[in-house]
């Protein structure tokens, strides 16, 4: 008997958010599948995807554990290499890298490249996270140029603001990046982009590439349009049990702190999940758990490895009763909402406790 606590994966709708995405415009699309596949697991992720484009992933380390998987498909370092043991070892496992500092090139000038590395430069066009500006690009384009063991591939930037409809910034970011001639096609769009600007689909160009990430988990990259609207299918549900239930008279206190006082005799039931599995500590009480598809609310705080909901309207329930914290049918984007985050946050914060098995 293992534990009943299990994020279970529909691999076959995260092909279908990934096709989406990738027909959302001409072009290529590659699957950002960093901080281990948006808590999904990289490596599965990417053998659920093995026709992808291609992979995004944060750093060098998750690039080499694809490569060491089996997994030969084009991959690219969004933060690129930081010493020049990562440049040889892109070098040598056909690792593509960002280039975004001039950091980077210098470590790339104390390493010994053997087979040529596929570069991204990457434009800082607003965002003011990572990146050149605009005008050191031409400098930076001509030290790669003079490079014969770089191939600059794209010119990318990442947008801020993608998801806000009325926010200037996504134009101001689009104008800097279209108002000047690139050696190379483009890569521009994360998610949001990918679903509400589709004139930049095909990145200005059919040879370009969009970067879509969350939305390939299920999740709307937009909070006015909900994932369903987007066409977009559940990937995770995260389940559990319910372990203990019992009565607790109105007046008296659940949980530490005992800061959730029952108004009204109260049955209680216990569900083995928690801050220690990645179910959020923050949950407020009222959060919705599905316990044999009925809704019950969270009462007092998360706990490391329990929660505690209301049973009362539910006389069905019992131990053994099944509990979907989010999933299939409780939307994600829902929970993140109420607890005050993002669905990227609950997806990656997922613990390696919470076995990931296949639907
Ligand atoms: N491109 C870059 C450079 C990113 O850092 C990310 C995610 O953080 C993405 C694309 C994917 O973004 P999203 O998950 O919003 O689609």
């Amino acid at each position: 008997m293992t534990r009943p606590t299990r994020a279970v994966i529909n691999w076959s709708n995260l092909r279908h958010n990934y096709e989406l995405a990738r027909q959302a415009g001409a072009g290529r699309a590659y699957a950002v599948i960093k901080a281990n596949g948006y808590g999904h697991g990289l490596v599965s992720c990417a053998r659920a995807l093995s026709s992808a484009d291609g992979f995004a992933v944060a750093c060098v380390d998750e690039a080499m554990t694809l490569r060491e998987a089996g997994i030969q498909r084009k991959v690219v370092v969004l933060q690129g290499a930081y010493s020049a043991e990562e440049w040889t070892l892109a070098s040598a496992n056909n690792i593509q890298l960002v280039v975004h500092h001039a950091d980077q090139l210098e470590q790339r000038a104390q390493a010994k490249l053997t087979e040529p590395v596929g570069v991204w430069l990457k434009i800082n066009s607003g965002m003011n996270r990572v990146g050149f500006r605009p005008q050191q690009a031409d400098e930076v384009i001509a030290t790669l140029a003079a490079d014969d063991k770089l191939d600059l591939r794209y010119v990318m930037t990442h947008f801020a603001s993608a998801d806000d409809e009325n926010s200037p910034q996504f134009a101001e970011q689009l104008a800097l990046m279209t108002s000047r001639e690139w050696p190379v096609p483009l890569s521009l769009s994360n998610s949001a982009a990918v679903f509400t600007r589709k004139e930049i689909n095909g990145e200005l160009v059919a040879e370009g590439v969009r970067r879509p990430g969350i939305c390939l988990y299920g999740s709307s990259p937009l909070n006015y349009r909900t994932a369903a609207e987007l066409g977009l299918k559940t990937v995770m549900t995260l389940e559990s049990q319910v372990i203990s239930s019992h009565c607790v008279p109105a007046g008296e206190n659940v949980g530490y702190g005992a800061d959730w006082r029952a108004q009204r005799d109260t049955r209680v039931g216990v569900i083995t999940v928690g801050y220690g599995d990645g179910y959020p500590r923050h949950a407020p009480a009222g959060t919705p758990v599905l316990v044999d598809g009925i809704e019950c609310p969270l009462i007092g705080r998360v706990s490391m490895d329990m929660i505690t909901v209301d049973l009362t309207d539910h006389p069905t329930a019992s131990v053994g009763s099944h509990a979907e914290l989010w999933g299939d049918n409780l939307s994600v984007d829902r929970i993140a909402r109420l607890c005050g985050t993002i669905a990227y946050e609950l997806f990656c914060q997922l613990t390696p406790r919470v076995k990931r098995v296949a639907r």
